[in-house]
């Protein structure tokens, strides 16, 4: 039974959150830190350790070149695209083009896939989970924004297949909020999830009916989230500094890591308090001269910076209203989601907009995590009273003549979904066809997405029109497409699930298959190690603090010489075992550096 257990992950672009559905109720599951958020970040120490959310975190700052942040602005995306461009803009580490027109990431000296990144992230947060329950985990639910197109839910899915995780189900993550907030309650209502992360958008309405959760409509921007916030912060820094001292601190990595951090300090506190100050000392060093940053930022002028920000959240929200078939007013209840909705100004454009207050139910960073586990305890179990339907955020179809775009499944159809069309020839003598599989919304082929092509061969040659090809394309519950094509005189097929050619080959899955588990248990050891390094160097600082204090009182006493001879030891074998990541050996020494300790507290609770 044990290992049946599906686990709920909300990968997020800023922070990742895991739950469990125990008994019935669905919790969060701490990390080994006790905080319910971890950040979805990972990087390589100068020691090539890797290192994974708050240990990632912690060392940003001094090592920004190798410390991946918001790979899932990255997921499954094309190198060649507009949107990478931007993404790419800002980091501090570098990535380059991998073999599939891909995204690589480039980290000493070894370049990873986005979904190996991810799959790292996923695999902690299953540490996370098996810690917790104290056994092994396979299964997961892992949510993703409304609006990713199949690229990015196939690249996800291939994170979750590195980590050694069977993604069981892909879920949408305003619906898995929805699912939270209705699970348990009989409950009739329509209800708008608006959910504003670190980098993604979406809008979901959604009708929930005696456990029957069915979504109208869905839209969303995956380029339009809180780490937009920080930049129009960062910007108004950037530029005040380079106006005054003509140097543009984006140049230089370490600063504009430090530059990140402040601005969305600030950006959080500015959500509770009217005023902050950004305080950035030494930000900046030429030859003799240094730089610092000392701003004051009020909360209205923050509101001021990023108005048209908050402004597209609305104008989206208001199409897919329009979408969904329904009005503002038929809305009972609007769910609000992601840490973003956290900011005043967000709040108040949403209540401005639906006329109402939004509900204070549910817990914005939590909601997906745990919508994502009542998800899988549902897909668990042989019969479940609730009902989960969710729909396609794009509409998919193939090219035909003259370069249009023809959807064969519509934006917003619910999913599972299968659809079948006939299309001819349309030359004389034609005998093959090139399948163009896309999704957009526009009628023009070439601007929307191509997500694969394949050739059907060997028609007979005929005059045009004659020959039938039928085209069936399929959707399954993780929104994900495969088309097929049948010459439907010879009754030959040919098929493909379109986004095994947007991303990494089955035979380079595997290789990174095989490398995540051989570090699954080398990352646990090593983080058993990192809990015992911050124990030590905690006792070591208290030892070293008290020493000066006491030393002259020990020196007077009989015992004294030799007491602080043992305590230098005791320091020196630890430090030792931490410099050669020693596990056993910091175990045996931190038996005497708590002696010490204790010993040097005595002395001085009676100086
Ligand atoms: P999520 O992807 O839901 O984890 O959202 C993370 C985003 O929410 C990040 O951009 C955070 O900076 C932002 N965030 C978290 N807490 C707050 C807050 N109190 N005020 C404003 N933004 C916040």
């Amino acid at each position: 039974m044990a290992g049946d257990v599906i686990i709920g992950i909300d990968l997020g672009t800023t922070n990742s959150v895991v739950a469990i559905v125990d008994g019935d109720v669905p919790k969060i599951v701490p990390n080994r830190l006790g905080q319910r958020l971890t950040p979805s970040m990972v990087a390589i120490s100068e020691n090539n350790k890797r290192l994974l959310g708050h240990l990632a975190k912690r060392q940003a700052i001094t090592n920004p070149e190798n410390t991946v942040y918001g790979a899932k602005r990255l997921i499954g995306r094309k190198w060649n695209t507009p949107a990478v461009a931007k993404a790419l803009e800002t980091l501090t580490y570098t990535c380059k083009e991998g073999p599939h027109n891909d995204v690589r990431i480039l980290l000493r000296g070894k370049d990873y896939s986005v979904p190996e990144i991810s799959a790292m992230v996923l695999q902690e947060m299953r540490t996370v989970a098996e810690d917790y329950l104290g056994h092994p985990v396979e299964k997961a639910v892992v949510t993703v924004p409304a609006y990713f197109n199949d690229g990015q839910r196939q690249a996800t899915k291939d994170a979750g297949k590195i980590a050694g995780l069977d993604v069981v189900r892909i879920i949408n993550e305003p619906t898995a909020a929805a699912l939270a907030y209705g699970y348990g309650k009989e409950m009739k209502k329509k209800v708008a999830v608006y959910d504003l992360g670190g980098g993604t958008f979406d809008i979901s309405v959604l009708e929930i009916n005696s456990g029957v959760f069915e979504v109208l409509a869905t839209s969303g921007d995956t380029f339009l989230g809180g780490d937009d916030f920080d930049h129009r912060i960062i910007d108004w820094l950037v530029f005040a500094f380079a106006k005054e001292n003509k140097v543009d601190l984006r140049k230089d990595k370490m600063a504009l890591q430090r530059l990140r951090d402040a601005a969305e300090k600030a950006k959080m506190e500015l959500s509770t308090v009217q005023e902050t100050e950004l305080n950035l000392p030494f930000i900046y060093t030429a030859g003799k001269e240094t730089f610092h940053i000392q701003k004051k930022l009020t909360r209205d002028k923050f509101t001021e910076l990023c108005a048209d920000l908050v402004e597209r959240t609305v104008h989206i929200t208001k199409r897919t209203i329009g979408e969904a078939r329904i009005n503002v007013q038929d809305l009972d209840d609007v769910i609000l989601v992601g840490g973003m909705t956290r900011m005043p100004a967000v709040q108040q454009a949403v209540e401005k907009f639906f006329g109402k207050a939004p509900s204070k139910g549910v817990h914005p960073d939590e909601v997906v995590a745990l919508g994502a586990s009542i998800q899988g305890s549902l897909l668990g179990q042989a019969k479940s009273e609730m009902l989960l339907l969710d729909v396609t955020p794009h509409a998919l179809g193939i090219m035909v003549a003259g370069g249009f775009f023809k959807p064969l499944i519509e934006k917003n159809t619910t999913v599972p979904t299968s659809k079948a069309e006939v299309f001819t020839t349309v030359r004389d003598g034609q005998t093959q066809v090139r399948i163009m599989v896309m999704q957009g919304e526009s009628q023009l082929a070439e601007e929307n997405e191509l997500l694969g092509e394949f050739v059907l061969e060997g028609l007979r040659e005929a005059r045009r029109g004659e020959v039938k090809i039928q085209v069936n394309f399929e959707i399954s519950a993780d929104g994900i497409l495969s088309v097929a094509a049948t010459n439907l005189e010879s009754g030959r097929a040919q098929a493909i699930t379109v986004t095994a050619t947007s991303g990494l080959t089955e035979h380079e899955l595997q290789d990174m298959v095989k490398d995540a588990q051989q570090y699954a248990v080398a990352q646990r050891t090593s983080t058993e190690f990192e809990g015992d390094r911050v124990e030590a160097e905690r006792v070591i600082r208290e030892i070293e603090r008290l020493m000066p204090t006491v030393q002259a009182k020990l020196q007077a006493s009989s015992f004294g010489t030799d007491a602080i001879k043992r305590a230098e030891q005791s320091i020196i074998r630890a430090k030792d075992a931490l410099s050669h990541e020693d596990r056993e050996a910091l175990l045996s020494s931190m038996e005497g550096l708590k002696k010490t300790l204790e010993m040097l507290r005595g002395v001085a609770s009676k100086a």
